[in-house]
């Protein structure tokens, strides 16, 4: 489906990027389409405003926000695609990537709950509503307890092992007292890319970022707060602040906006201690 040195041309954004990253090198020009108005729209505007120069200037990538593609045209194989505002965008290949959904149909009448997207409902110890019955990983929606309760869905590696780890120690009887903070990492562009926290129940047009370093230097480390507190972290540096993070936010430890002015490390172990 890759073909090298091909013009390739995708929409979408978190598994295209990854995509793109990874097929880079040997296709001619890869143009990422995305619909939002910056990429990885979940992580806030801040975030992606800063990958997207970093990948537009270090690779011959190109990025295009808010734009939907309307139609694929050509003759026996994809020549160009039709976009919203009536734009041609030539393309040899088209990777689409937008958007996940839980393969669960099989359940229907099982007596399984899902919700309207099909995700089976969970709770904290990965208990369907059926007895005996436990879900977890990317099919499933879960209460986020740490951060309110609020009930998400998260398609990420770390996810579905903490939940593994869960349904286990529910099935044999043992009392799980961990609760779970959302972390996810990404390889982009030879840059490791780490977020911690959560993403989910606040609007990203509601809060404050503080951003140290630059992700050119391998430095970048943004805070994301509201109210005054830190609510979730995207490192990209070299000092594993996200990881960190798990730990502080499980401790339920608040950090302060001058907290962070007055730790120009970024070193929080001492927190821990
Ligand atoms: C392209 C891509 C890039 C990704 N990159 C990242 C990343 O950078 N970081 C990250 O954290 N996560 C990443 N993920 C997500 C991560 O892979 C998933 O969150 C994780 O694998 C979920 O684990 P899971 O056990 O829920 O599901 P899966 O790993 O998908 O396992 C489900 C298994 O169930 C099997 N199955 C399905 N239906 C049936 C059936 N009816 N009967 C029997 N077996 C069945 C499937 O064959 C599969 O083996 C990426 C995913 C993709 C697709």
């Amino acid at each position: 489906m890759i073909a090298p040195f091909s013009r390739q041309i995708r929409t979408a954004n978190f598994y295209a990027l990854e995509v793109a990253s990874a097929i880079g090198k040997r296709a001619r020009s890869i143009t990422v389409l995305g619909k939002s108005e910056t990429p990885f729209k979940i992580f806030g505007p801040t975030f992606g405003r800063h990958i997207r120069a970093f990948i537009q200037d270090h690779t011959r990538i190109t990025i295009r926000q808010d734009s939907l593609v309307r139609s694929f045209e050509g003759f026996d194989h994809v020549e160009h695609m039709v976009l919203k505002d009536g734009l041609c965008a030539v393309a040899q290949t088209v990777i689409i990537a937008n958007g996940i959904h839980p393969c669960t149909s099989m359940l229907v009448g099982s007596g399984i709950q899902t919700n309207t997207m099909g995700y089976v409902i969970v709770d904290e110890q990965m208990k369907t509503n059926q007895s005996n019955v436990y879900a977890i990983g990317d099919c499933t929606e879960f209460p986020l307890t740490l951060f309110g309760g609020h009930r998400i869905s998260l398609p990420h590696a770390h996810a579905a092992q903490f939940q593994g780890k869960i349904a286990a120690l529910s099935i044999t009887n043992r009392t799980n007292s961990i609760e779970y903070v959302p972390f996810i990492w990404t390889d982009l562009f030879d840059r490791h890319i780490t977020f911690c926290g959560d993403f989910f129940t606040t609007p990203m047009a509601n809060v404050e970022t503080i951003v140290k370093g630059d992700i050119f230097q391998n430095t970048y480390c943004c805070y994301i707060l509201k109210n005054d507190e830190v609510i979730a972290i995207i490192d990209c540096s070299k000092k594993a602040v996200a990881v960190q993070f798990i730990e502080i936010f499980r401790l339920k430890i608040k950090v302060k906006q001058e907290m962070i002015e007055s730790n120009p490390n970024d070193d929080w172990k001492w927190l821990l201690e």
